[in-house]
This record gives C-alpha cells, sequence and structure tokens, in this order.
C-alpha cells in the first residue's frame, strides 16, 4: 500500500537527483541497481562541493578557522549518523564502509581471541564481506565456520540456526538484510539468542540502513556496520558501532596520526575509541556528505521511505510474476526492495546486457555472495533493486523492457 507514503511528492524527490533525467543508449535511464550503490541528492552534491569551495581543511589537527570548520562538520556529520542510528557518537567508528568496519571486527576483536577449537555462525545469505574476513581469522586462530542455512522462501531456518549456537561458538556474523533475496531478517530476536549464550554477534546493517528506520540499540548485538554509499551518501564513508566495552578492549587496527595521545619511541599512548580506530586523514568531504544524505533521509521519514519502496517492490513483483518462465530468489514474507531472478533459457549477463542497451541498470552476477549461487546451483543470477526515488513507470519500463529482451534470447 502507498497510503503512508502518499503525503510525500515522490516526483519532486526524484528531481532532486541529477543523475537520473540523464539518458543511456539514447534512452531514459532507469536505474534499478540501487543495492549495488545509490544514486545522490543535490544536497548531498552540494555539501562535498560547499566543503572544498568554501571549508577544506585538515580534521583536528589545526587552530585555524579552516581546521575548526572542517573539524565541527566531520564532527557534526559522526552526531547526525549517530542520532539516525540511534546510537552514541562516542561508539561509531568512522571508516571507509562495510568491508572495512568487519575486517576492523575481525582484526581487533576476534583475531586476538578466537582460539582453535572456537566456531564463527555465519548464514548462507553473507556477502563476501562478511565471510572472508571470518575465514581469515579462522585460518590464523584454528576457530572453525559453521553455516546456517535457509528455507525455500530465502529466510533463515532459525531452529536450525539456534542450534548452531553451541558452546564452542563465540562469534555470529550475520546479515540485517540480504543484497540478493532482499530478505530481512529478525536480527533483534536472533542476537538475544546470541547474547543469552554469550555469543557476541555482528550484524551487517549495509543492505537496511537505506532502507530501514534504524534502532541499533534496540537491536542488541555487539557491532553493526554500515556503508554510506548506499544511503544516498559519497562512496568511501561508512561506520563501526560498537558497544563501548568492546571498544575500550580491542586494539588498534591500524596505526597513525590522529589514533594517538603520545607517540614516543618507547612506546605510544592510544587515543581514546573511537578516534583510536580512525588513523589517518579521513574522507572530510565524504562524511560532510553523509551527514547531509542522513538529513535527507531523515526529512523523508524512513517509514515513508520503507513504505514508498515496499509498494514499489509490490508493483514489481506482480509484474514480474506474469513474465514467463521468470523465476524470483527470494521470497520472504519481510523483503526489501531487491528482486533476483532469472529467466528460462537466458543466461544473466545476456540480460542485462540487452536490458542496457533499452536504458534499464541491472546487475548481474553473483552479487559477491558465491556460497548463495552454489545453494541455488546458479552461476549467476538478475537483480533489479529499488530505491525511493524510482517511480511506477519505471518499474512498467523495465518490465516491458525485459519482455522484449527475453524474446530477443528466446
Ligand atoms: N554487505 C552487504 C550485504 C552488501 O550488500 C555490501 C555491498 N554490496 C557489502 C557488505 C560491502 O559494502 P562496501 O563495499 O560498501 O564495503
Amino acid at each position: 500500500m502507498n497510503a503512508p507514503a502518499a503525503a510525500i511528492d515522490w516526483a519532486a524527490v526524484r528531481a532532486d537527483f541529477p543523475l537520473l533525467s540523464r539518458e543511456v543508449h539514447g534512452k531514459p535511464l532507469v536505474y534499478l541497481d540501487s543495492a549495488n550503490t545509490g544514486q545522490k541528492p543535490e544536497a548531498v552534491i552540494a555539501a562535498v562541493d560547499d566543503f572544498y569551495r568554501h571549508h577544506n581543511a585538515n580534521v583536528s589537527r589545526a587552530v585555524h578557522a579552516l581546521g575548526t570548520e572542517a573539524t565541527e562538520a566531520y564532527e557534526g556529520a559522526r552526531g547526525k549518523l549517530a542520532r539516525f542510528l540511534n546510537v552514541r557518537a562516542d561508539e561509531l567508528v568512522l571508516c571507509s564502509g562495510t568491508t572495512f568496519a568487519l575486517n576492523l571486527v575481525a582484526y581487533s576483536w576476534a583475531l586476538p581471541r578466537l582460539r582453535p577449537g572456537d566456531a564463527i555462525v555465519l548464514t548462507r545469505m553473507e556477502h563476501h564481506a562478511n565471510i572472508v574476513p571470518w575465514q581469515l581469522v579462522a585460518q590464523r586462530t584454528g576457530a572453525i565456520i559453521k553455516v546456517a542455512e535457509i528455507d525455500e522462501l530465502g529466510r533463515l531456518d532459525l531452529a536450525q540456526l539456534y542450534s548452531l549456537l553451541t558452546p564452542e561458538v563465540k562469534l555470529l556474523a550475520l546479515t540485517h538484510v540480504s543484497n540478493v533475496l532482499g530478505t530481512v531478517n529478525p536480527v533483534r530476536e536472533i542476537c538475544r539468542e546470541a547474547r543469552k549464550r554469550g555469543i557476541v554477534s555482528v550484524v551487517d546493517g549495509s543492505q537496511a540502513a537505506p532502507h530501514r528506520a534504524l534502532d541499533i540499540a534496540a537491536i542488541g548485538c555487539d557491532f553493526y556496520a554500515i556503508t554510506g554509499h548506499k544511503m544516498s551518501g559519497p562512496t568511501g564513508t561508512g561506520a563501526l558501532w560498537a558497544r563501548r566495552e568492546h571498544l575500550a578492549e580491542m586494539p588498534p587496527f591500524l596505526g597513525g596520526g590522529e589514533m594517538i595521545k603520545e607517540v614516543r619511541f618507547e612506546g605510544t599512548v592510544f587515543n581514546d575509541a573511537p578516534h583510536k580506530f580512525e588513523a589517518g586523514t579521513p574522507n572530510i568531504a565524504g562524511f560532510i556528505g553523509l551527514g547531509a544524505a542522513v538529513d535527507y533521509l531523515s526529512a523523508l521519514g524512513m517509514h515513508h521511505v520503507e513504505a514508498r519502496e515496499q509498494a514499489l517492490l509490490d508493483h514489481a513483483t506482480r509484474a514480474l510474476s506474469q513474465v514467463p518462465g521468470l523465476r524470483i530468489f527470494g521470497q520472504a514474507p519481510d523483503k526489501a526492495a531487491v528482486i533476483s531472478f532469472l529467466v528460462e533459457g537466458a543466461h544473466a549477463h545476456d540480460l542485462a546486457t540487452l536490458l542496457d542497451l533499452e536504458g534499464v541498470a541491472i546487475r548481474s552476477g553473483h552479487h559477491c555472495a558465491h556460497p548463495l549461487m552454489h545453494h541455488f546451483g546458479v552461476p549467476a543470477t538478475c537483480r533489479a533493486s529499488l530505491a525511493y526515488y524510482n517511480t511506477f513507470d519505471e518499474v512498467d519500463a523495465f518490465v516491458a523492457a525485459l519482455n522484449k529482451v527475453r524474446k530477443l534470447l528466446a
């Protein structure tokens, strides 16, 4: 239903995104790859532009006016993001994105702690960014990895997942929302079960933060990772939220400037968290842009964003269900606006290439989720992912183009 979001002028929202009015191959662009990266509103582009034009300086190291302005704007962005996620700003480590955030947990929390015989639990639907760091940790510590499986709708099998949470499990890492299936996992309940058993939980929120009102404090996890470029913000921005007690105990991941209080050749006193984990010059302009993105999303209201995307998803799912030979991967009742599919007799890359010639941008491939592809026995799928700035007409144009190109491939 579109009703809760009806108060918003979505055509005006769309007009805020300059890129969406361009053409591709002589056709109006239909951008359906927002799970890969989101498009940016004028407000975000302007914030980055304004920083470089009027305020550019490094953060925290200069007492001059520009240095103060840059530092205030950068720390202001941290505060905005913290409020958006309902966490404390001093528990929010700013970094380049989810990949960095998960590696930070792997290297600073897991590597020093795990021992031979310990176990890490992952799920079948994880992105490689939430698999490979744990494999690297397992290789170096002698820990093993166990996998929670999914059912035919693409939901986690919770009974099987809980049966894996045995005493040797030290860490559970799972995605909040699957980038392939769209499944929204009940992370609050799962993290509560982990916590009851003394297991530390890490949630990959890459695909949740752009689409859902988040309350990380209420989830009850130990770590939560996000990436800014999928939230209408600039690339190279993201964050790790961690419980304060973990941040206090974790050794720094990277050493350098900014993360220290005092350096002598005999030894270094590290800065307090979160700065202890932010060595070197950060992506200042990027985070100022992310702050603007958070303002933009907050002004829309994440509940409106979610309702709008749900309506687009329902419309697209209905239309795609009419396409002969089309199979959708992931039909969980609680699902974000991501549709992975294959059409009988057509290779995913051929479909995506021909759709591109029609102006429709979808992704084809393994979506950095090889184990999920193996589960389905396919090398690749097509994936159309929707965002609040898409329109119902675009969904119709996509389905019409799909019907046209599938006939060419038949
Ligand atoms: N996890 C999930 C579920 C993702 O969709 C992505 C991005 N495709 C990532 C992790 C990695 O995010 P980033 O490349 O921004 O670090």
